[in-house]
């Protein structure tokens, strides 16, 4: 016999074999019962996330239910309140579904060439016009003319996601630079920042659904905890992979390569030609 496994989780059951004779059927329920426990934090993640701001919805309704007792700057404050929470659950859902889609997609059917350097200065331009007064300095470099093959929504998830989370959470008065290069084996994009950094018991774990290191101050920014899980999945659909390296009290770095195969080589040798 071989030593019993503790980690396994076996199901026996004993069913009628003959007239006069059982049979034990002993099933290895181990996955099973892990993609049980994943479904089931799963949607109570989903419940506790959308849980919270329509409790804050609620309670706001009900204050507006009597109207004699609002002034014009209270009803304000009121009205901006419940955009601001339903907009946080629109944004919720949509990231959801963006998951289950990436989750269920295969990278190849909506394979499209994506002019990488004019994709990160929308996203730039975006950045600039949400975190205007966050006094941070970011810096933008950018090679142009190397393109890639890809699904562009997909990219454009990963590109802004991971952009967006260093100006998030680099706290003000520090520096982000954003590199997209031409690299031995492909193009490297890059995303580093001088904030406080992330402790190494969380790096593992950032990209799973609704990890963060912090609940509440990513709550105050409006994050889910979805953001990097997106990120991992729409990369594994162009055979990249999500690097994170960081240091507390230094700062962090996100990153990717894009294999050759999937970028552009002509433009790229048209754009060595040039230069
Ligand atoms: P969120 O919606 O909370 O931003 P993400 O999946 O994008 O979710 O990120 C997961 C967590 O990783 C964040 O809550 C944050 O704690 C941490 N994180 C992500 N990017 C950075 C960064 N550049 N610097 C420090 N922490 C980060």
């Amino acid at each position: 016999t071989s030593p019993i496994d503790t980690q396994r989780q076996l199901e026996m059951r004993l069913m009628p074999y003959g007239d006069h004779q059982r049979l034990l059927v002993i099933r290895d329920i181990t996955l099973l019962v892990r993609l049980e426990n994943m479904r089931r934090d799963f949607v109570a993640n989903v419940s506790h996330e959308l849980r919270t701001p329509l409790t804050v919805v609620k309670g706001y309704l009900e204050m507006l239910s009597d109207p004699s007792q609002m002034d014009p700057a209270m009803w304000q404050q009121v009205h901006r309140m419940l955009v601001s929470q339903t907009d946080r659950m629109d944004s919720l859902v949509s990231q959801l579904t963006e998951l289950s889609s990436l989750e269920s997609a295969r990278q190849s059917k909506g394979s499209q060439r994506i002019d990488v350097s004019q994709l990160l200065a929308i996203v730039e331009q975006e950045v600039d016009a949400v975190y205007r007064d966050k006094q941070l300095q970011v810096t933008f470099d950018v090679t142009p003319g190397i393109d890639m093959f890809g699904e562009p929504r997909q990219m454009r998830s990963a590109f802004s996601n991971l952009i967006f989370n260093a100006v998030k959470y680099t706290p003000a008065g520090r520096h982000i630079e954003v590199v997209w290069k031409k690299v031995a084996a492909g193009a490297l994009f890059s995303v580093k920042d001088d904030g406080d950094g992330i402790e190494p018991e969380h790096l593992l774990r950032l990209t799973e659904r609704f990890y963060r290191v912090d609940k509440a101050r990513s709550r105050d920014t409006g994050g889910s905890g979805l953001g990097l899980s997106i990120v991992k999945h729409a990369l594994g659909n162009h055979q990249s992979e999500l690097k994170i390296r960081s240091t507390v009290g230094k700062g962090s770095c996100f990153s990717f390569e894009i294999p050759s195969h999937l970028l552009d080589s002509r433009r790229i040798s048209e754009q060595a030609n040039e230069s």
